[in-house]
C-alpha cells in the first residue's frame, strides 16, 4: 500500500507551543474504514493531535493529508467540507430543539445557482434524520427536547448531527466519559456499525471499551508514539505498561 492509499497521512508532524512540543515528529497512517484507538497518560498530546486534523491548532510542521490534500493549509470551515467531523468532549447540542430538530439543523446546507443559501425541507431530509437517528439509538426519542436526554444520548446525538454531514473521517475525543456501562457497551455498537461507510479515530481511556471498538491502537507519550499495533500487542509491550497501562 502507498501513502497515497490512506484517507490520512501524518507525516513528521510538528508543534511548539513557546518551545514545548505538545506533538513532536508524528508519524501515522489511518485507512479507509478503519477504527483507530489513541491511547496515553494526560498530557501524551492525543487531544493537540485531533486539534491539528481539524484546523484547530496551527501545525509548527509538516503534513497532514486527507484523501491526498493538504489540510494544514485550510481553515477550519474548509476542513469539515473537506469530509473531516470533530467531536469535541462535552456535547454541543441545541438543547431546548428536539432531537429532530438538532439533526435537521446539521443537515449540510447547499448554495443554489443564484448563490442563496437553501435549506432543503424535503423528503430527502427527514428520510436522512431517521436513518441516523435510527444509527444512534434515538429513533424513539425524535420529538424530545435533547435537554431530557441522558448524558449518553447527548453524547449519541452529537455523534448523529457529524453523521448528517456524512464525514469521511470521524474524530471523537474521549466519547464514553460519563456514560453507564449499559451506554458504553452500547456506544461500542454504535462505533463498530459506523466504522462500516467511514474512517473513525477514537481518543479514550477505558480499555474494556477499547478492545471493543480498536482495530489499531496508538500509543502516545510526550508527543510522540511509544507503541503502535494490535490491542493485544499494545497491551502486552512493556514500554506501554511501564507508561500507561501500569497505572
Ligand atoms: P492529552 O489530550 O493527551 O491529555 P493534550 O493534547 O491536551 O493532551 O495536551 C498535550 C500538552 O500540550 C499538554 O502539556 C498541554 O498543556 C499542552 N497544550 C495543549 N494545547 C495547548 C495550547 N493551545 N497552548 C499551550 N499548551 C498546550
Ligand atoms: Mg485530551
Amino acid at each position: 500500500m502507498s501513502n497515497t492509499d490512506f484517507v490520512l497521512a501524518i507525516e513528521d508532524l510538528t508543534v511548539s507551543f513557546d518551545g514545548f512540543k505538545a506533538v513532536d515528529n508524528l508519524i501515522m497512517y489511518i485507512e479507509k474504514n478503519e477504527l483507530r484507538v489513541v491511547i496515553g497518560p494526560n498530557g501524551a498530546g492525543k487531544t493537540t493531535v485531533l486539534d491539528l486534523i481539524c484546523g484547530k491548532t496551527k501545525s509548527t510542521s509538516g503534513s497532514i493529508k486527507f484523501k491526498n490534500q493538504e489540510l494544514t493549509e485550510l481553515a477550519e470551515h474548509e476542513i469539515v467540507r473537506a469530509g473531516v467531523g470533530r467531536k469535541f468532549q462535552n456535547p454541543s447540542i441545541y438543547e431546548n430543539l428536539t432531537v429532530y430538530q438538532n439533526l435537521e439543523v446539521s443537515y449540510p446546507v447547499g448554495r443554489n445557482v443564484w448563490g442563496s443559501l437553501t435549506f432543503k425541507r424535503t423528503a430527502e431530509v427527514e428520510e436522512r434524520v431517521r436513518q441516523v437517528a435510527r444509527e444512534i439509538l434515538l429513533e424513539d426519542f425524535l420529538d424530545m427536547e435533547s435537554a431530557l436526554l441522558s448524558h449518553g444520548q447527548k453524547q449519541w446525538l452529537e455523534i448523529g448531527m457529524l453523521l448528517m454531514q456524512e464525514p469521511e473521517l470521524l474524530m471523537l475525543d474521549e466519547p464514553v466519559a460519563g456514560m453507564s456501562a449499559k451506554e458504553r457497551d452500547q456506544t461500542a455498537e454504535l462505533l463498530n456499525r459506523i466504522c462500516k461507510n467511514r474512517s473513525v479515530i477514537v481518543i479514550e481511556h477505558d480499555m474494556e471499551f477499547v478492545k471493543k471498538i480498536a482495530h489499531k491502537v496508538t500509543v502516545l507519550h510526550q508527543g510522540k508514539i511509544l507503541a503502535e499495533g494490535s490491542m493485544d500487542k499494545v497491551q502486552h509491550d512493556e514500554k506501554v505498561i511501564e507508561v500507561y497501562l501500569g497505572h
